[in-house]
């Protein structure tokens, strides 16, 4: 009897303290995960809308980089610091791990003080990032809505996290098996990655090579067939069980991260991507870890992404406006330079952060990128579409909890 008492009164307080306190969350990408943990973490009871079976749907078991050169804190300190495990493959590549190509094939390995990027799986397999999170977000009590695409929220407090709505910069490539070690090679040269890269990743048996390019999209069979002739052409590789695919990244040059002060975007769906290379996860999680604090603390949203996130979206885009004006030339001239150096990690992140000759750069770039983007979706004023920004306070910072 007493404990049954004791039980309906924590149910009864529970209940209480989670009357204010529920979220809806669009997407289940880096973003939304992220985002949903916090939250959840926080005693927040979260629903999260997942438009397919499954998380990681949109990508095909390719590898993919977590950057470690923007910021001084190492990556991984970065996610335990905003409450990530580690549950899913992460293996570091430095410097001595693999090489770079240039555009008259010239051989160039860097070096670097610790790991230039962590190698994650995307897609649905068990050790993936996404299926990580996926984890995590479950076991922090995230209640997980499967094959419910929402188009419109109407919760007094919610996260969209719904990835790119346009493509701004493609990929083409293949996963495969190999039995090549483990090791990375980047290739800079126009001729197979327009105004981009193509990149080989290895990890324990299994590979992802792609090109990637930002202009010329149609000629992308093209620039994918000349890209494998260049990799077969600088390394002798068994390609078993290839699978093609193809992908694409959205970034525009001005984030529209709220609308109404009630919905907080998060990661590419807000326009948290890494102009420069497309390296956009750690901007995705972050976006949604600020989100989710904002929510927490009452702080706001805008002011976070301000003082964390802009800064370096902003100097990506200005760098992206330099890097496509280098040509090949160009970047032979900025391999060599890399490889002259003790490590490059610091003169990455000196590139990737803000300076003066950036800010005179990026009202230049500013005005030269225009984002594909076309919003069809919605023309009403404060409505509760997922896709459009057509709130009269669009832009207005926000301050929901
Ligand atoms: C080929 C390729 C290679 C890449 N390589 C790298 C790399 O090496 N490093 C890096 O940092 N970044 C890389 N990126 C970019 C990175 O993958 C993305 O920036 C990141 O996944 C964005 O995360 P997100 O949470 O914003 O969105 P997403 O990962 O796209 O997740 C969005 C989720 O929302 C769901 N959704 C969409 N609409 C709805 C709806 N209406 N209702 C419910 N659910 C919905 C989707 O199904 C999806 O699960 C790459 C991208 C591509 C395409």
């Amino acid at each position: 009897m007493y404990e049954c008492m004791i039980l309906c009164y924590l149910n009864l307080k529970k209940l209480f303290m989670n009357s204010n306190k529920n979220i809806t969350i669009v997407g289940a990408g880096p973003g939304g995960l992220t985002a949903a943990i916090s939250l959840a973490k926080n005693g927040y009871d979260v629903n999260l809308f997942e438009q397919n079976n499954d998380v990681g749907l949109r990508f095909n078991g390719d590898f993919q980089g977590l950057e470690n050169w923007s910021d001084e804190e190492d990556t991984l300190k970065v996610l335990s610091r905003i409450g990530i495990k580690i549950n899913f493959l992460c293996h570091p590549y430095s410097g001595s791990d693999g090489l770079f190509y240039g555009p008259k094939l010239q051989k160039i390995q860097v070096k670097t003080s610790r790991s230039l990027f962590y190698l994650v799986e995307r897609g649905s397999n068990g050790n993936s990032l996404d299926q990580g999170l996926r984890r995590q977000a479950e076991d922090a009590g995230v209640n997980i809505l499967w094959g419910r695409k929402l188009d419109s929220v109407d919760s007094q407090a919610a996260i969209v996290g719904t990835g790119p709505k346009a493509a701004d910069a493609i990929a083409k490539g293949m996963v495969f098996k190999t039995s090549l070690k483990n090791q990375f090679i980047g290739f800079i040269n126009n001729k197979i990655a327009p105004k981009a890269y193509a990149y080989l990743l290895v990890n324990n048996g299994k590979a992802t090579f792609a090109t990637c390019m930002f202009e010329d999209f149609k000629n992308e069979k093209l620039y994918y067939d000349r890209a494998l002739r260049v990799l077969n052409s600088v390394i002798d590789i068994d390609i078993v069980e290839p699978k093609e695919f193809g992908g694409f990244v959205n970034f525009f040059n001005e984030p529209k991260i709220s609308k109404d002060n009630r919905i907080l975007y998060v990661g590419e769906n807000a326009g948290f991507q890494d102009a420069l290379w497309g390296f956009g996860i750690k901007y995705a999680m972050l976006s949604g870890y600020y989100a989710a604090r904002s929510i927490i603390e009452r702080n706001n949203y805008d002011e976070l992404c301000k003082a964390y996130l802009y800064p370096k979206l902003q100097t990506s885009l200005a760098n992206r406006w330099l890097f496509a004006h280098l040509y090949n030339k160009g970047y032979s001239y900025l391999l060599k330079k890399m490889e002259a150096l003790d490590d490059v990690i610091p003169a990455l992140r000196k590139h990737y952060n803000t300076s003066f000759s950036k800010r005179l750069i990026y009202p230049i770039a500013q005005r030269w990128y225009k984002t594909r983007l076309i919003d069809k979706q919605c023309m009403h004023e404060h409505c509760d579409c997922v896709w459009c920004r057509h709130g009269k306070l669009a832009h207005a910072s926000s301050d929901i909890g």
